[in-house]
Formats: C-alpha cells, structure tokens, sequence
C-alpha cells in the first residue's frame, strides 16, 4: 500500500492521545468516566481517524481531524462504553418465546422472589431444620414431582446440560437407539448427534427421516445398548408418509429388554395447549406417565421460567445424576432457583399461570386484547401528525418460537408503517438502534409491529422512538 502525500499531511495532523486528553479535561461530560475508559476511548477514535485517512474511499479533510473533531468521537465511544451492553428491548416480532430476545418474561413474583434473595443471604445449601448442610436441588424438587407426577426431579443450568448429563451418566462407551427422524438440530450448535458424542454415548441411529418402526429400535438392541432416545422434533415437523413410534410403545419395549428410556421434550410444559384451541404439545405429565426413566425439558420456553434444565423421572436414575461430578459443571445458580421455584408455584392452579406467567399469557392473549392495543398505538401514532408516516393496521400471525410447536400460528393484530424517504430496511434498522431498542419485522415492504409481544407500558416507547426518527429525517 501507497501512502499518498495528502494522507501523510493529514496523518501528521492527528492529534495525539495526550492533548485529547488536555482538552477533555476542560470539558464537564468527562468529569465522571473512569481515565481508563478516556484513554481507551481516545485511543479507539485516533485509531479510527487513522484508518479513515488510509481508506482510499473516504475523503477526510483536516477539519474533520480537529480536536474539537476528536473530541466529539470519544464522546460517542465513552457513552457507549458507559452503558450497559445488555440492555431492555421492546420485542414487536410476535414470537413469544424469541431465543435472541432472551425468551421467557419473568412473572412478577419471580422477579420479586429473585430480587430478595440476591441481596440476601439465603438456605441455598443449608437444612434450616437440622441445621446441617442442605442440597441446592431439594428446593425445587418437591414441587416439580407434584406438578409431574415423577418419583424425583434434578435441575440444571439448561435443557442442553441436561441431556448431555443424562447421558453421560447413562450411556458414556455406550449405545444410545434414536431415530433418524429426531436427529434434532436446535440452533446455537445442539445437535443430537454431537452432544451424544461429547456425553461418550455410541449413536445408533434407526429407522429412516421419515419412517421409523417399532422392529427398527428392537433389532438394533445389542448387548452394549444402554438407552433408549426419544427427541421430541420441537422445531420442525415431518409430514406426508410418515410413522414413529409412540412413546408408550418404546417404554414397553424398553421393559423388556431392561433398558431404561428417556425423552428429550425440548420445550416441555405442564399445559394442555390444545384446551386453548391450539396444537398439542406434549405434557411433561404424559411422558412421566408413560413410564419414561428420564424426561428433559427447558426453564425458559413453554414452561415461562428462567433458563434452566429440568430432568424428571425414576429415583434410581435420577439418584445416579445426581451424583455424576460434571453436575457441579453445570449447577444452576441460586436467582434462577430463586425465580424457577416462584414460576413453578403458579402451575398449582393452571388457570393462575395462564394469567401470571407471561409467556402463557401472551400465547393466549384474546385477539380482542391485541387489537385494542394495535388501535391505542395506532391513535396515539396518528396524533404525532406527520404526513410523511403511512399506516395501517393488519391482520399478520405470530408464532410461539423457541422450538415450540412449530406449525402454530397465532393471529394476531399488528400495524405496517411506511415513513417516506426511508426503506423499510432502513426504518427497521433505525428503530433498532434507537435507546430503546424496538425490534420489529419486515413483510412487504412494510415495517411491521405485532402487537402480541409489545406489553401494555412499552406502547409509548414504540412511539417515542417514531417521534425521535421523524426529528432525525425532516427534511
Ligand atoms: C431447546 C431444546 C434443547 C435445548 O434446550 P436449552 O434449554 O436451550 O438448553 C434441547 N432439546 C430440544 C429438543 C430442544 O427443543
């Protein structure tokens, strides 16, 4: 590369570190930020110049390497670094359960509960009653064998954990019959297959993508068969020509050949969803039921709660988990316990956790409920007056994401907003960038907010943030 003479002019007047900082020092919004995150920043935004001027493409000028210039650089970079990365967002996709928009909503009182125990001492491993050294895992244990039914519950960091857990203590130099139609990838790099290599278990797949029979899973039972693996296919559906084989008919089988079997249900709940006119999803209820030695199932997807592995099922197995040393690698910690026991609480009258836990509440939500929502936010939209902004409201359908019941859709209400002089893409990213983060979709040229996901409260926030890009494009 060629450094031209412009550019070594315009190089030598960068200015140094050490008189940026003078002139910060004169200036009050630097008064409170650490000298590290000053120094870091001023650095980052010499650097920065530096590589502007080298780019051919650009066209910097000596007056944009001012230190009036500079300055106003760090103070982007010192903001951003003086604000937390992790940060509230409004989730306008519809998808209840959004992987990348961190899932489940806590309901209130697990958020309370999760509050008061972390600026508090608390008996997360201590037997108040004998005072002696209690068991993390005894906390949620109870409730979750009364709302399962099973004879003993562990609990972990994720379902991921759980099952690579369940398998390792099972199955390690062992073989593991699954079918090929349930070699689940979830995202995020679970796939059956992997986690069974890293667990040690010996995959033995059977069957076909789409047909898999019950001879399948019996002629494939060698000596060395430690388990047998069902993977509830959360996130896709096999349909046309196709079979497997049910859950009951695989514990029979299991029986008698003496080997133990267990289901990964993935999502997992404790609701019967096609009571709210909905598909079924299978209940962790059923599978226990079924006879299953282990069930596997997420905190944080249908269940509403935070990210956790719940592993359910006979004493003796789960005793064995229990005491497999790599649990300590993937310990669930003591605010999730705190906020998993008050979600779990809720499902003793299923009525109350449809209204309480939010995802259940925003996967039922009455589409009345939403469109009242759509038409306060469209109102108050159409009151800020500006005749650049086209809207409409629309019938769309949301989807309960997460890997859960994958053909459903909800419908749903939502509104299509078109600013003029700025694509659809563009707006989508505007909105995305703005303090408060509003994430919606993109259909027909329209960006779209579904109204589902959007809580009462943030209503103003969606607006809020039209009214700051309205400011940003007027002409
Ligand atoms: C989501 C899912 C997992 C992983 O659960 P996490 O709680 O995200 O770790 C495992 N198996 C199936 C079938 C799933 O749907």
């Amino acid at each position: 590369m060629t450094i031209t003479e412009n550019q070594q002019t315009l190089l030598r007047m960068l200015p140094g570190v050490d008189s940026i900082l003078e002139a910060a020092k004169s200036d009050a919004v630097f008064d409170q930020v650490p000298k590290t995150v000053l120094v870091r920043s001023i650095r980052f935004a010499v650097e920065q110049l530096r590589d502007l001027i080298l780019d051919d493409r650009q066209n910097i000028t000596g007056n944009e390497l001012s230190d009036a210039a500079v300055l106003a650089a760090v103070k982007k970079r010192v903001h951003s670094a003086m604000t937390p990365n992790l940060t509230r967002i409004v989730n306008a996709t519809g998808i209840v359960i959004h992987t990348n928009l961190g899932r489940s909503l806590l309901a209130d009182d697990a958020i309370e509960n999760l509050s008061a125990i972390a600026g508090r001492y608390s008996n997360l491993e201590f037997d108040l009653s004998k005072g002696t050294r209690g068991s993390r895992y005894s906390i949620v244990e109870n409730i979750i064998c009364e709302l399962s039914g099973a004879e003993s519950a562990m609990v972990v960091n994720n379902n991921a954990g759980a099952v690579f857990l369940s398998l390792e203590t099972i199955a390690k130099g062992k073989k593991v019959i699954v079918s090929r139609g349930e070699l689940v990838e979830i995202g995020g790099s679970f796939r059956i297959p992997d986690v069974m290599a890293k667990s040690g278990g010996i995959l033995k797949e059977v069957g076909t993508t789409n047909r898999t029979h019950l001879r399948d899973y019996e002629h494939a039972i060698e000596h060395d068969t430690a388990l047998l693996l069902k993977v509830h296919t959360s996130n896709y559906s096999v349909i046309g020509f196709t079979a497997d084989v049910s859950l009951e008919t695989l514990v029979d089988l299991g029986a008698k050949y003496k080997i133990p079997v267990m289901e990964d249900l993935g999502s997992g709940t404790f609701v019967d969803f096609s009571k709210y006119g909905m598909l079924k999803e299978p209940t962790v209820q059923e599978s226990v039921k079924a006879g299953t030695d282990i069930v596997t199932f997420s905190g944080d997807k249908l269940l509403g709660g935070p990210q956790a592995g719940i592993i359910v099922g006979k004493k003796d197995v789960i005793e064995k988990i229990k005491k497999n040393p790599i649990n300590r690698a993937l310990r669930i910690d003591k605010l999730t316990l705190a906020a998993l026991e008050s979600t779990l609480r809720h499902y003793r009258n299923i009525d109350q956790a449809m209204d309480r836990v939010p995802t259940l509440r925003m996967m039922t939500l009455p589409l009345e409920r939403i469109t009242s929502k759509a038409k306060a936010l469209f109102e108050s939209l159409n009151n800020i007056g500006d005749s650049r902004m086209s809207m409409a409201l629309i019938d769309i359908f949301s989807r309960p994401g997460g890997g859960s019941l994958p053909l459903l859709t909800l419908p749903s209400k939502g509104i299509g907003i078109k600013i003029e002089g700025i694509s659809a893409n563009a707006l989508e990213q505007q909105m995305r960038n703005y303090e408060y983060p509003v994430i919606g979709r993109i259909e027909d040229d329209l960006f779209i907010i579904d109204l589902r996901t959007v809580l009462d409260d943030e209503l103003q926030i969606v607006e809020k943030a039209f009214k700051h890009i309205l400011k940003k494009v007027r002409p």
